[in-house]
């Protein structure tokens, strides 16, 4: 039989046991010694689980507290000296204060230490911590967790395979904290410590170790290319008595293919999902040696594998190299995956029809033990069987009636220039809007939600329980909306909004409400620390059966004379936060979203809401990874979301929102969404963000966040007119908008009506009334 091997698994825990344990013991309400049990449990059903599947290379150490990235920089003692108040428990212990402190920040006992940055893990939603680096920085080995969970392991009886990011990912996944050097340079400074590890790994009995390097599959240059060859050579001396897999995942080796197979390692494991094309290119040049480890099973989305396809590239590696250097395997680690199909049982949300298309992180073990057995033509019954049923599942899924609806597909065909494309340019527009609106120099606006108390989200969970009533809880609703509006008047806001009280989140929202959408109970991702996410699934042509949102806003606008903002979610966040399709591309899925939010804005529009918000809080982070691949996505992406808001009259006036930082390289694009008005997140920043925009002379009005919503901190009106001056400076002052950074519902009421009443008064001032 051919060899199967995983890359990491999710370490939440099937019911999210981990982040419960971890609230529990942020809270003092247990101790260090029940959290660790907590985790070692988790540890232990994982490890048991794949061993069951029939997984031969189980990895160890993927289990992390936090982050993985975290625990690395802990493992190689990269602590900043912020943190040298905390005391180090030695190398045996998991240091968990200083962890947490690392991770989350510390404010008590006098101390008061920020926490580390977070950003996201390549293009996934995985936020790791990112490492800071010195000039003189120093590595020493400060934790061994690596190894103590490979002996962990090993007394249940599981020799494991130690996962590690190797130290040219860690570096580059690191920031300098100073200048005059680049983190590569540190590189002969923390080689000793790898070394380290992997003679006391090799010592402890360890057969195999697999290092990540998935930078191998990005935009790298001939420097760090180089600096490969030498780094590996390094660590291949070292780690005598032990094989080295050099793992790469969420994009294909392309031109880093050459310096990946010379490595002199003993595995390299290659993404044939993202990067499907790859094997045929690679197989001829594979060194004798070298055995190959196919990322063949989805380790990104929660489709069923389609054993066909994945046999017949298997099945083309085992032609080239024989079946002793072939190993079948998930293409990535599967903690982007939830834990178990099996606990979903609730037919409403996710239908049976559907379910059979699916396999989260268990199922996929068992897929790739299934694709082991069948390539190598020892399956027995049971396996032939479930092959059978694979067949099936996918023949379902080309034809099924939930899934393919030719009234949609026909509808994106049909799209035109014309459909992505408003009436009259945006001077004419302005004019128009102007005229109807007559707003004054710098309006003030916010971004969409208010606070959602606990009180909100208690009725909507009693209501989900069925302890109240639609009719009591559209109340309860209906008056906080009234609230909000009242308050927004009495604060002189010149754009109101309704305050969104009646949503969960801004992507579930609205896939409630679409169809081709189904939802899990307990389909949990990790997104950062104890975070979890549960993406909606986008199974079936998307389009809207009814209206979404309107009947909020309408109320919301009934009962004032200003305007309110209708609030809408746009087609590529949609996208970009939900498990997608993969018998499709991307973009048609998108435009379909496209279509279904157009259908609001017109109906918003009909229904007198005049001014209209689409959030496309996502559209950087849907970027591909390769630098190459960034026209063809922006192009679509930019498209897809003037589908969803051309098509309305010139005096309906269109809001984007985003926040996240840098539009630097994507500043045209940004421009050619034509957005009347875009508000962004721009206050952390002291508005340097807004340079871009300058620069680019960008044409259209814009928001540049005066106050992060982030913080309870309530900022005063001079520092948000220290702020607008600044905007000021750089964008003319007829285009610009006043606004928080984002949405306000992690706020508190008081810290609220605080903030909003200085950034009135900001505007006023700008204005010159006040
Ligand atoms: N309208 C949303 C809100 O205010 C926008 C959230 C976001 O940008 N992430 O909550
Ligand atoms: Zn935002």
């Amino acid at each position: 039989m051919l060899k199967t091997n995983n890359l990491g698994y999710p370490r939440i825990g099937a019911l999210r046991e981990l982040k419960k344990a971890n609230e529990a013991y942020w809270a003092k309400k247990i101790g260090q010694r029940e959290l660790l049990e907590a985790a070692r449990i988790i540890r232990e059903n994982n490890w048991k689980t794949q061993r069951e599947a029939g997984i031969n290379l189980i990895p160890s150490n993927d289990f992390s507290f936090y982050d993985q990235v975290l625990d690395l920089t802990l493992t190689v003692g990269a602590i900043p000296t912020r943190y040298h108040g905390f005391t180090l428990e030695g190398p045996s212990s998991y240091n968990l204060d200083l962890y947490f402190a690392m991770a989350r920040g510390f404010q008590q006992e006098g101390l008061d230490v920020t926490a580390m940055e977070m950003t996201k893990w390549f293009d996934t939603n995985y936020h790791y911590i990112v490492p800071e680096f010195v000039k003189d920085q120093q590595f020493s080995l400060t934790s061994e967790k690596v190894i103590n969970e490979f002996n962990e392991a090993k007394q249940l009886g599981i020799i494991t395979k130690p996962v590690l990011i190797g130290p040219i990912t860690y570096l580059l996944l690191g920031k300098e904290k100073a200048s005059g050097f680049h983190r590569l340079d540190l590189i002969d400074r923390l080689l000793p410590v790898y070394e380290e590890i992997l003679g006391k790994l090799a010592a402890a009995g360890a057969e195999w170790v697999q290092l990540d390097e998935p930078f191998l599959a990005l935009d790298i240059d001939d420097r760090t290319r180089q600096l490969y060859q030498r780094v590996y050579s390094r660590l291949a001396a070292a780690a005598e008595g032990l094989k080295l897999s050099v793992t790469t995942y969420f994009e294909s080796l392309r031109e880093n293919a050459e310096t990946a197979l010379a490595l002199p390692v003993q595995a390299l494991h290659i993404d044939l999902v993202r990067g499907e094309k790859q094997l045929a290119e690679i197989l001829p040049a594979v060194p004798a040696g070298l055995t190959l480890s196919l990322g063949v099973v989805d380790g990104r989305n929660i489709w069923k594998n389609d054993y066909e396809t994945a046999l017949q590239q298997i099945k083309l590696a085992v032609d080239a190299l024989g079946s002793e250097r072939v190993w079948v395997a998930p293409s990535c680690s599967l903690l982007h995956v939830p834990f178990d199909l099996d606990l979903e049982d609730n037919e409403q949300s996710l239908p049976a029809e559907v379910k059979n298309w699916l396999a989260f992180a268990k199922q996929k073990l068992a897929e790739v033990t299934d694709l082991a057995r069948l390539a190598a033509g020892e399956a027995d019954a049971a396996t032939q069987a479930r092959f059978e049923a694979n067949k099936a599942a996918q023949q379902s899924r080309r034809t099924s009636r939930l899934i393919h609806r030719d009234e949609v597909k026909a509808r994106v065909k049909g799209i035109t220039d014309d459909d992505a494309t408003r009436t009259s340019p945006f001077p004419a527009r302005k004019a128009k809007q102007q005229a109807r609106f007559n707003l004054p120099a710098f309006a003030t606006t916010t971004i969409g939600s208010f606070p959602q108390t606990r009180d909100v989200r208690k009725w909507r969970a009693d209501l989900k329980k069925g302890v109240i009533t639609q009719d009591e809880y559209d109340q309860f609703i209906a008056e906080e909306t009234e609230r909000t509006i009242r308050l927004q008047e009495e604060l002189d806001i010149d754009v109101l909004v309704h305050g969104e009280f009646e949503r969960n989140d801004m992507v579930e929202y609205f896939g409630e409400q679409l169809s081709g959408y189904a939802f899990t109970k307990n389909g949990w991702v990790q997104s950062y620390g104890s975070r979890c996410v549960k993406p909606p699934i986008i199974y079936g042509d998307v389009s809207r059966p009814a209206d979404m949102t309107v009947r909020w806003s309408a109320y919301a606008q009934s009962l004032t004379n200003r305007p309110v903002k209708g609030m809408l979610t746009g087609p590529v966040t949609i996208l970009q936060w939900s498990f997608v399709r993969n018998d499709q591309p991307r973009s048609e899925t998108t435009y379909q979203i496209a279509l279904a939010i157009l259908d609001e804005v017109q109906a918003l529009e009909k229904a007198g809401i005049k001014i209209i918000q689409i959030d496309e809080p996502a559209i950087r982070e849907g970027l591909p990874l390769r630098k190459a691949d960034h026209k063809a996505y922006l192009d679509w992406a930019v498209r897809a979301f003037r589908v969803s808001s051309s098509n309305v009259e010139d005096d309906t006036q269109i809001h984007t929102h985003m926040c996240y930082s840098e539009f630097n390289d994507i500043i045209e694009h940004i421009a050619a969404m034509d957005a009347d008005v875009i508000t962004i997140e721009t206050s952390r920043s002291q508005m340097e963000l807004l340079d871009a925009f300058a620069d680019f002379n960008y044409p259209n009005d814009i928001g540049p966040g005066v106050y992060d919503i982030h913080s309870p901190r309530v900022p005063n009106k001079e520092e948000m007119v220290k702020l607008l001056e600044k905007a000021k400076a750089v964008i003319p002052a007829g285009q610009l908008w006043v606004n928080p950074d984002c949405g306000l519902k992690t706020r508190a009421w008081p810290e609220t009506k605080a903030a909003l009443e200085a950034m009135v008064d900001a505007a006023k001032t700008l204005r010159g009334v006040a």
